[in-house]
């Protein structure tokens, strides 16, 4: 089993696992391999060099059903999260901070905050979770 680096059509980067570097090439050949996040099958493998998992590592994999599931669990759960939350735009840090030290009702926010300011926040033991929403998700 190994792990590869990949880099879809729209700079999301992800893992995938894969029983071998030929398997890779022949399901991404296939149009199989597609990113969680926006689903593009234009996938490219990263220069950096694949990691090899140890057997039981694989088996933990195996018994988390198949990789694909568990991506298309996680893209459901992005979806009903951003469906859920406030979009609070670039309020975003100040709403965050605002919660955090109870000076507004505690809800599930999204929205835009730099590098830095998720730093800070981080730093201030605010949880922020980088999330990659595709755009489409936004407009409806
Ligand atoms: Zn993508």
């Amino acid at each position: 089993m190994i792990v590869l680096n990949l880099l879809c059509r729209h700079q999301h980067r992800f893992e995938g696992w894969f029983a071998s570097a030929e398997a890779f090439g022949d399901q991404q050949e296939r149009g199989l391999v597609t990113c969680p996040v926006c689903n593009n099958a234009e996938v490219s493998r990263l220069p950096s060099g694949p990691r090899v998992i140890s057997s039981s590592a694989a088996k933990d994999a195996a018994e988390h059903e198949s990789v694909a599931a568990v991506q298309a669990q996680l893209r459901d759960a992005i979806k009903a999260y951003v469906r859920e939350s406030e979009n609070v735009g670039p309020r975003f840090p100040n709403e965050a901070r605002k919660i955090h030290y109870k000076e507004a009702p505690a809800r599930n926010i999204r929205g835009i905050a730099t590098l830095e300011e998720t730093r800070d926040l981080l730093d201030e033991g605010i949880v922020v979770v980088p999330l990659m929403v595709p755009p489409s998700e936004e407009t409806h």
